[in-house]
């Protein structure tokens, strides 16, 4: 099989070649940086119309870098939910004109099921049921993944997911944000003393598996306003002392930022062995997963645990076109996808867009063990 992936549901516009054996063929990401930091986040209708300038172009060079055609292609697989509806429109609108045109199936794609996912194309030992900590710009998700579509949601945030608190974070300690806020983060901190200011780690005494951002975010910029720290000061021209006061807080934020990570994961490791005791795995991934700190403080969590860590490469944890071919891969091997589009099918016809889409059931047990 040969499936092409196309992924549009925040911002950025990516399309991947994947054949099934796992050899990737083509992946390019456009990505709508620069956009957002001029405007500081996405505003749907702008996201919308880069998306629509760069979907062609993304599309074409993947099938060239592939050096194929359409008509090599077994089947396009396109996020469908959770996203920005007018963002994953554009997506969806492109897979359906191909499948259109060249007599294709479609596979739609839940994006957060394709950032799990995508750790069984780098890893083929990864067999169900494993253990995910998906954590992005959006998602704070800890799931157990028992089959392919059968997933229980041991925990997820009650407010902020990780990854908008480190974009927050970079954007009142003033950093450059063509490039998103966790890598400048990550980058700062290697500077700064993480126990220099004293954050309280969310959430000690709800003894269950959800996480909360919002409150440490209230904390960093508190921290920030109290030692006069002035975004509008690029970290650039900040003096040494502001520097050094810049990188303590960044520092400080990731350590505690992640403390929270740890302690949830020890906790849903626990309960999901109770559940599935042949787990021997926990995938890390999300746009967050790139994170070095990250990866190593969960590391060993996951090894003191008796597990091991899946966590793939930094190119596959942010947003990209291969998890969605893959996991199209894997859902079309299994006989579900949708039949080729009808050849009149209307371009403005109504779409089975999921902008709101949970992944799987929620474990109840965890909440009747909560405080
Ligand atoms: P979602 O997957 O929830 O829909 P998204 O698709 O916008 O959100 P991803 O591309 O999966 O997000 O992840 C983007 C997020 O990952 C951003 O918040 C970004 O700051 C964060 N991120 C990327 N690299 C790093 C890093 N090295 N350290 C920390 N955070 C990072
Ligand atoms: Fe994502």
């Amino acid at each position: 099989l040969i499936v092409l992936g196309i992924e549009t549901s925040c911002d950025d516009t990516a399309a991947a070649v994947v054949r099934s054996n796992g050899d990737i063929l083509s992946q390019v990401v456009s990505s709508q940086a620069d956009l957002l930091a001029q405007y500081g986040g996405v505003a749907p209708k702008m996201a919308e119309e880069a998306h629509s300038q760069a979907i062609d172009q993304v599309v074409l060079e993947a099938l060239d870098k592939a050096n194929l055609t359409e008509k090599d292609l077994s089947a396009i697989a396109v996020t469908i939910g959770p996203g920005l509806s007018l963002c994953l429109r554009v997506g969806v609108q492109k897979a359906r004109k191909i499948a259109r045109n060249f007599n294709l199936p479609i596979v739609g794609i839940h994006h957060m099921e394709a950032h799990a996912l995508v750790a069984r194309l780098i890893e083929q030992d990864l067999q169900f049921p494993f253990m995910a900590l998906l954590i992005s710009g959006g998602h704070n998700l800890l799931i157990l993944a028992h089959d392919l579509g059968h997933y229980v949601q041991l925990g997820t945030t009650i407010d902020d997911a990780i990854g908008e608190a480190y974009d927050k974070t970079a954007k009142w300690l003033g950093l450059d944000l063509r490039r998103s806020g966790g890598p400048a983060i990550e980058e700062l901190a290697r500077e700064g003393d993480a126990k220099s200011v004293n954050f309280s780690i969310p959430m000690k005494q709800h003894k269950d598996c959800n996480f909360s951002y919002a409150g440490l975010k209230t904390q960093v910029r508190l921290a920030i306003e109290s030692r006069k720290i002035d975004a509008k000061i690029p970290i650039s021209s900040a003096s040494c002392e502001d520097r050094v006061s810049r990188a303590d807080i960044a520092a400080s934020f990731q350590r505690v930022a992640v403390l929270h990570l740890e302690e949830r994961c020890e906790r849903a490791i626990q309960w999901a062995l109770k559940i599935e005791p042949s787990i021997t795995y926990l995938v890390v991934s999300g746009g967050v997963a790139s994170n070095q700190y990250v990866r190593a403080r969960l590391d060993l969590v996951v090894k003191r645990n008796g597990l091991q860590l899946v966590c793939p490469p930094p190119s596959l944890c942010t947003d990209n076109g291969v998890m969605v071919a893959w996991t199209g891969i894997e859902h079309f091997r299994m006989g579900r996808f949708d039949p080729p589009p009808p050849v009149d099918e209307p371009e403005d016809s109504v779409y089975d867009l999921r902008p709101r889409w949970p992944l799987g059931e929620e474990h109840t047990e965890g909440r009747s063990e909560a405080r």
